[in-house]
């Protein structure tokens, strides 16, 4: 007998160590999307961008978009940045087909941690696929967590002014999910320090008020951007190219720049929610200027 064909298995859980802190990128899910153009870019810039996915070996259109919360143990406390899908696909039939069930909670035990050994939730912002399991059936999911949310973030869904047509039902998802949390939460903004050793930087842009943070320990230092950059090929060599999923297309362009430059120049390790799983990496510049994505090897094994 043959033995069976078992299919694509791909690494969901992964630990490091960085400096005196341990660092756990978890793939809560992953979404296979079509249309990388007009997504990055528009129409205008397809043929520059189909040009761009060739030249870096991938598909020209389809492509894979993890969802990568990060766990960092400090040693003091336990902190997770951003919560995956949850069961949002499950409870909107607009999210259907876009969002795939979180698994969060399943792959954080597989790293030898519960829900309630969670001390810190910080959220880098306010998109579904980075609150969607902070509650389910509207109990917390984290239940022993303090929360840090981004008070620019905050506000911004909470008035509700200005939201653009694709972002109504984030509008909804957030006021349900995010904006009872708000009393017990701390409210910070760029340069606010959420434990000894994290501190959030300002990336506004992709939303109104998304925040990266820096992790620093014994004198390493790293930063988990989260959608600062949404594609390690298009985002990061073309940052100038314009998203439909940034909500200040003009201020994400000037953020990219800004934090690749700033990640290149000081030599940063970074830690990114949709870059390919763990999504651990470096960023390179060419002699040209051209950024680009290094993913880590063992660097961070010696
Ligand atoms: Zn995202």
């Amino acid at each position: 007998m043959p033995a069976p064909m078992k299919g694509l298995l791909q690494p969901t859980i992964y630990r490091f160590q960085f400096g005196g802190f341990e660092v756990m990128p978890i793939m809560d899910s992953k979404a296979i999307r079509s249309g990388l153009t007009p997504a990055f870019g528009g129409e205008a810039n397809a043929d520059a961008v189909k040009a761009l996915a060739k030249a870096n070996r991938i598909d020209s259109d389809r492509y894979e978009h993890p969802f990568t919360p990060l766990l960092v143990n400090t040693g003091k406390e336990l902190v997770l940045f951003d919560t995956g899908n949850g069961s949002l696909r499950d409870e909107y039939e607009q999210l259907k087909n876009r969002l795939p069930p979180g698994n969060l909670v399943a792959r954080m035990g597989e790293l030898g941690y519960k829900p309630e050994d969670v001390d810190v939730v910080v959220l880098t912002h306010g998109h579904p696929d980075h609150i969607g399991g902070l509650t389910k059936g509207g109990k917390e999911v984290f239940p022993n967590a303090r929360y840090v949310f981004g008070a620019t973030e905050f506000d911004y869904w909470n008035k509700g002014e200005n939201i653009r047509e694709a972002r109504k039902l984030n509008r909804e998802l957030y006021v349900k999910i995010v904006v009872p949390l708000g009393n017990k939460a701390t409210m910070i903004k760029p340069g606010d320090e959420v434990v000894p050793g994290i501190r959030a930087v300002d990336c506004f842009g992709h939303s109104a008020g998304l925040m990266a943070f820096t992790i620093e320990s014994e004198g390493k230092r790293m930063i988990n951007w989260a959608d600062t950059c949404n594609h390690y090929v298009v985002a990061i060599q073309r940052p100038d190219l314009q998203l439909d999923v940034d909500d200040d297309k003009e201020k994400a362009v000037a953020t990219r720049k800004r934090i690749l430059d700033m990640v290149n120049k000081e030599d940063m390790l970074v830690a990114g929610f949709h870059m390919p799983y763990p999504g651990i990496g470096y960023i390179d510049k060419d002699k040209d200027g051209t950024f680009r994505w290094v993913p880590h090897s063992y660097q961070m094994h010696l």
